[in-house]
């Protein structure tokens, strides 16, 4: 008998449920929109050049392996390399349940999936605060005003940096400064979390606008930054936690502790896409040659929310769709229920979640008409 013969089946990923079904599927019209990865028109994945670049002067010039953590603008913000966007939280979730006062952590109703158990595994106590309202398909603001306000002192809040997942809702920059003053005068811990930046506004700069305001302020905060959407590297797993601290003394305490708590999981990252990143973000021509490329993914993705948005004035589709063009990011939130969904799936052969998001990054120019056709029938 083994002895981990009680161990029971995990529940599948929700996510990765999509595309094992889609795998499954022999239809040659089948189309994939439940995972958020950019895609090509030809539905392909995309290496960038800078990458292929930086992976060229990565062979001739060995020194950059040794590049560990990345940029660290002041002595008292610490960043540790962590596996892309997922390990960056969990390390700042387990960071926390160890050396922070408050383990109450506030996500956003809804959010990413992963967001409540990634922190609960830590040993924090996850609360929701209101975000979307279905009626309006946009921010409840009002909403997040009251919960945020209610919420404990001390609370951690995680606030996604662009680009909501998955909702395509984000707030306005007046929104973001009120959420600021709140949070600040209630002394609630910031924990952004940044999967998608340039994917909202195709510039890396304006999609950090909300971090570099609360960094601004001179307070303290959390930041979980993924690599693996804007840099094309999923599978390499690079991302990186930075913690805000008041001082340099406070920031090389925290550096300590942190780097203890990833020797305790896994010791050390990779280094390989850690260094792509690093070669990319130093080098000021293949940074440069970055931001193109990844305002083109964004464009695209923009283009695609137009087309989708046209095809369905074209056929008649009844209901407002204007939210297509208004929400931000990779994603869709369609407002499609959980029938409406299974049904597309079943005659149209089209995967997504269940919960109505569609990935725009899967979409292309061809396959527009049929994924029109399929949310006419779904509603009609
Ligand atoms: N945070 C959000 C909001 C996400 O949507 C995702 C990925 O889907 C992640 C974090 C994790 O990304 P990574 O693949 O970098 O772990």
């Amino acid at each position: 008998n083994s002895v981990f013969a009680s161990v029971v089946q995990a529940p599948e990923d929700p996510i990765l449920g999509v595309t094992v079904a889609y795998n499954k599927d022999p239809s040659p019209h089948k189309l994939n929109l439940g995972v958020g990865a950019y895609r090509t028109e030809e539905g392909k994945p995309l290496v960038l050049n800078v990458v292929r670049k930086a992976e060229q002067l990565l062979v001739n010039d060995p020194l950059v392996n040794f590049g560990y953590s990345l940029a660290i603008q002041e002595n008292r913000v610490t960043t540790v390399q962590c596996l892309s966007g997922t390990g960056s939280l969990r390390v700042g979730a387990e960071f926390l349940a160890q050396h922070y006062h408050e383990r109450t952590i506030y996500i956003p109703q809804p959010t990413w999936g992963n967001h409540p158990e990634v922190f609960t595994s830590a040993g924090l106590s996850v609360k929701t605060y209101r975000y979307y309202s279905p009626n309006t398909r946009g921010l409840d603001f009002q909403g997040l005003l009251e919960d945020l306000g209610s919420a404990p002192a001390g609370a951690i809040v995680i606030l996604h940096a662009c680009a909501h997942n998955p909702t395509g809702v984000d707030p306005t920059s007046d929104q973001w400064e009120q959420i600021r003053q709140l949070m600040r005068s209630k002394g609630l811990l910031p924990f952004f979390d940044s999967a998608y930046q340039g994917f909202a506004s195709g510039s890396l700069d304006a999609d950090a606008a909300s971090v570099r305001m609360f960094v601004a302020d001179g307070g303290e905060c959390l930041a979980a930054q993924s690599y693996a959407k804007n840099m094309g590297l999923y599978g390499e797993r690079v991302g990186a936690l930075s913690i805000v601290c008041k001082t340099a003394e406070v920031a090389s305490r925290v550096e300590s502790q942190l780097k203890l708590v990833i020797r305790l999981m896994y010791s050390n990252p990779p280094i390989h896409g850690a260094s792509i990143v690093a070669t990319v973000l130093k080098d000021r021509d293949l940074y440069d040659e970055w931001t193109v490329e990844l305002k083109a993914m964004a464009d695209r993705i923009i283009s695609m929310r137009k087309q989708l948005y046209d095809a369905l004035q074209a056929r008649g589709t009844p209901g407002d769709w204007s939210h297509i063009l208004k929400q931000i990011g990779m994603f869709t939130f369609t407002g499609l229920n959980a029938n409406q969904v299974a049904f597309m799936t079943k005659e149209y052969h089209i995967y997504m979640t269940s919960d109505g998001r569609i990935s725009m990054a899967g979409l292309s120019t061809r396959t527009v008409p049929n994924l029109t056709e399929a949310i006419h029938a779904a509603v009609s």
